[in-house]
C-alpha cells in the first residue's frame, strides 16, 4: 500500500507525522494508500519555502514565467493518460471523464501562458502638466489553495496556473480523499523548470487548512468545496486579513419548456445528472418540467437511466462510476429514503446496486424522482450523487421563482426553442453561470467561474480576468520629473493643474 506525502521546495517529502488517512479505490472499496497528515513543522517548511522563493519569482519577467507555463502545458499533455488514471483510481469517475477534467484544467494553463498581455497596465501621459500616471498589478505573495475531492486536477488548475503566472508562490492542500494527482502536477511543474518553493503541496485535513487560514505570511486563500466549509474559510481567512475566494455547494436546476427539443433535453439531462455519478458542482440535480412536457420527459429519462452502464471507471465501456466513499454512498442512499418518506415518487431506484467482481465498490445506480416539491429535503439540499429530481411547474414564471428562491446559485440552464423565454431567463435568473440549451455551462478559461448566493463567498471568480485580479493588487504611480519639486512645499491637497 502506498504512502502519500507532501511536496515542499521541489522535493517529495515522505511525511514525518504519525497520523495517516486512508485512500480508497472507490470501484473496489479497497484501501490503496494512506495519506500523511502534514505536521506543524511540514506546514511551516512549506510556508517558509514559498516565502523565500517569492522575491525572485515576483521579479522574474512575466514572459519567462509564461515560458515555464508553456513547458508545463506540454508536459501535462504528454502525461494526460497517467493523470486521468490517477484521478480514476482514487476518485472513481470514468476514465474518459477524467481525461476531460485534465483538458479543462489545461485550458487555464493555456490562458496563463498569455500572462505578459494580461498584466499590461494603464498609462496616462500628462494627467497634469508634466505629470504622468501609470498603474500595474503586483503579485500578492504566498497564496494557498484548498480543493475538493471531485476534481483533483481541474480545480487546483483553476487556481495555481493563474497564481504562479501572476508572480505568486502557491501552497496547495488537496482533498485527503484523492491526494495523488496533486503530487503528479507538482512533479510536472518541477520538470517544467519552476524554481523551488514556488509550488508546494501539503496533504492533510482541516488542521493543515486552519494553519493556512491564520498564518500572517499567507496573503490569499482560494477554496472550493462544500458551503459550510466555504463559509468557515471565508470568515476565518478574511478575519485574518486575507483576500478570499471560497466557492461552495450547488443545487442546479434545468428548466425544460414545453417547446424544447425533447431528445436534446433528455440527452442533456442524462449526462448532466448522472455524469461523474452526480459528483459535480455543476451537475443538474433538478429538472423543472414546465407544462405538458413532464410526462414524456420523465418516461424517457427513466428508460435511459435504467440502461446506463454503471461500472468501474477504468472500464472503457462504463458511463458512470462509483461514489467517492462508502460513507458518501450511505448518505446518498439516505437521501433517496428521505425523498420516498416525503412523498416524492421514486421512478428509478439506484439503491442496492452490486456489480459482479466489484461487490464492495461504492456504487449507487442512476436514480429518478418525479413529483418533487420545493421545500422537500431532496430539493433543498445538495445530494452530490446520481439522483435527479423532477419538479412539475405550470409556467415559466413559476419555474424561475423556484430557482431564484433556492439558497444556491451556482449553475442553471433552460431548454427551449423560444428566444423570448431564453432572453427573459438570462435577465431574471439569480444564478452565476447560465446555459441556454447547454446543460452544464462551465465557463471557458478566458471567462471566469463562480456562482451566486450561498454557492460562493468573496467577490472574485476563478480564472479569466477575475483570476488575474484576485491574485494581484493594483499599484498606481503618479510621477513628475521636471523642476516642480524644487519649487517648494505645497500645503493644499494636490489637484491636477
Ligand atoms: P469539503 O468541503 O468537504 O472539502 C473541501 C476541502 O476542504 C478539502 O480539501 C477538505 O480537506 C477541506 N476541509 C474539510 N473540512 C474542513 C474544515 N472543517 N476546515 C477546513 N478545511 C476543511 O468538500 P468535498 O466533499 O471535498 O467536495 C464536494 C463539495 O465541493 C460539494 O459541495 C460541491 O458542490 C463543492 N464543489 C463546488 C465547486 C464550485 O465551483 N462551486 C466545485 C467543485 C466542488
Amino acid at each position: 500500500m502506498k504512502t502519500i506525502g507532501h511536496f515542499i521546495n521541489n522535493e517529495t517529502v515522505a511525511g514525518t507525522g504519525a497520523e495517516r488517512l486512508p485512500v480508497f479505490n472507490p470501484a473496489t472499496g479497497a484501501q490503496t494508500g494512506a495519506v500523511a497528515v502534514a505536521t506543524a513543522a511540514e506546514i511551516e517548511a512549506a510556508i517558509a519555502a514559498a516565502r523565500a522563493a517569492f522575491p525572485a519569482w515576483a521579479a522574474t519577467p512575466p514572459l519567462r514565467r509564461a515560458r515555464i507555463m508553456f513547458r508545463f502545458k506540454e508536459l501535462v499533455e504528454q502525461h494526460k493518460d497517467e493523470l486521468a488514471k490517477a484521478i480514476t483510481l482514487e476518485h472513481g469517475k470514468v476514465i474518459s471523464d477524467a481525461g476531460g477534467e485534465v483538458v479543462r484544467g489545461l485550458e487555464v494553463v493555456e490562458f496563463a501562458c498569455g500572462i505578459p498581455e494580461l498584466l499590461k497596465g494603464d498609462y496616462s501621459r500628462n494627467v497634469g502638466t508634466n505629470i504622468d500616471s501609470y498603474s500595474f498589478r503586483a503579485p500578492l505573495g504566498v497564496v494557498a489553495g484548498v480543493t475538493p475531492f471531485n476534481f483533483p486536477v481541474m480545480v487546483p488548475m483553476w487556481m495555481f496556473p493563474m497564481a504562479i503566472a501572476c508572480g505568486n508562490c502557491f501552497i496547495l492542500k488537496p482533498s485527503e480523499k484523492d491526494p495523488s494527482p496533486g503530487l503528479l502536477l507538482a512533479e510536472l511543474l518541477k520538470e517544467a523548470g519552476l524554481p523551488a518553493g514556488v509550488f508546494n503541496v501539503i496533504n492533510g485535513d482541516r488542521t493543515a487548512v486552519d494553519a493556512l487560514l491564520t498564518d500572517p505570511r499567507i496573503a490569499a486563500v482560494s477554496f472550493v468545496g462544500s458551503t459550510p466549509i466555504a463559509e468557515h474559510i471565508y470568515r476565518t481567512a478574511s478575519h485574518h486579513g486575507k483576500r478570499v475566494q471560497a466557492l461552495g455547494g450547488a443545487k442546479n436546476h434545468m428548466i425544460v419548456m414545453p417547446d424544447a427539443d425533447l431528445d436534446q433535453a433528455v440527452d442533456a439531462l442524462i449526462g448532466a445528472a448522472y455524469g461523474s455519478a452526480g459528483e459535480r458542482c455543476m451537475a443538474i440535480s433538478v429538472a423543472v418540467a414546465v407544462g405538458g412536457i413532464a410526462d414524456p420527459l420523465v418516461e424517457r429519462i427513466a428508460s435511459r437511466a435504467r440502461s446506463l452502464k454503471v461500472g468501474p471507471g477504468l472500464d472503457p465501456e462504463a458511463e458512470m462510476g462509483p461514489l467517492i466513499t462508502r460513507e458518501h454512498q450511505a448518505k446518498v442512499e439516505s437521501y433517496i429514503e428521505a425523498g420516498i418518506a416525503e412523498g416524492a415518487r421514486l421512478v428509478v431506484d439506484g439503491r442496492g446496486l452490486r456489480l459482479q467482481g466489484h461487490e464492495d465498490g461504492h456504487f449507487v445506480g442512476p436514480t429518478l424522482f418525479d413529483h418533487v416539491r420545493p421545500g422537500m429535503k431532496i430539493h433543498r439540499e445538495e445530494i452530490f450523487g446520481p439522483v435527479l429530481s423532477v419538479v412539475r411547474e405550470a409556467n415559466f414564471d413559476g419555474a424561475v421563482r423556484i430557482i431564484n428562491e433556492h439558497e444556491f446559485g451556482n449553475g442553471t440552464s433552460i431548454f427551449t426553442r423560444d428566444g423570448d423565454a431564453a432572453r427573459s431567463f438570462a435577465d431574471q435568473i439569480e444564478v452565476g453561470m447560465v446555459g441556454i440549451n447547454v446543460p452544464i455551462p462551465v465557463p471557458m478559461a478566458f471567462h471566469s467561474f463562480g456562482g451566486w448566493k450561498r454557492s460562493a463567498f468573496g467577490d472574485h471568480g476563478m480564472h479569466g480576468h477575475e483570476g488575474v485580479h484576485f491574485y494581484t493588487k493594483l499599484k498606481t504611480m503618479t510621477s513628475r520629473w521636471p523642476t516642480g519639486i524644487r519649487a517648494g512645499a505645497e500645503f493644499a491637497i494636490p489637484t491636477m493643474r
